[in-house]
């Protein structure tokens, strides 16, 4: 399949990795909106959050547990940071690999653009 996260999940493209273990892979985003901007992805290919299934329960709090740890790591957890999932046109999903997007280290509007 031509997917770009399917690809840095194989390691045939390379990332800035940030934790990995055999089902997620977090890893520093090629554009950061914020001085922490980390990607968290299944390895395994599901198209977005509106594609995920039920039998996925286990790898999405997976997911979101390893953007609590690493935000806990790099010190963020106390003063905040934010954690979000373009899913689909309408929100500019861009990669369609769902990911989380862990943003830390400035402060963030509400609502977002
Ligand atoms: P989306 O717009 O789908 O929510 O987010 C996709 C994200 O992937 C963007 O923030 C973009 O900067 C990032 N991205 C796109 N291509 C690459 C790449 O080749 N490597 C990395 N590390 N990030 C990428
Ligand atoms: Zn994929």
């Amino acid at each position: 399949m031509d997917c770009l996260f399917c690809k840095i999940a194989a390691g045939e493209i390379p990332s800035q990795k940030v934790y990995e273990d055999e089902d997620v892979l977090a890893f520093s985003d090629i554009s950061p909106v914020a001085p922490l901007h980390v990607l968290i992805i299944p390895k395994k290919h599901i198209e977005s959050l509106a594609a995920l299934s039920d039998d996925d329960s286990l790898l999405a709090s997976k997911m979101l547990f390893c953007a609590r740890d690493i935000a806990r790591e790099k010190g963020f957890a106390e003063d905040g940071y934010r954690v979000v999932t373009n899913c689909g046109a309408r929100a500019g999903q861009s990669v369609k690999h769902i990911h989380l997007h862990l943003l830390a280290g400035r402060d963030f509007e509400w609502p977002p653009g």
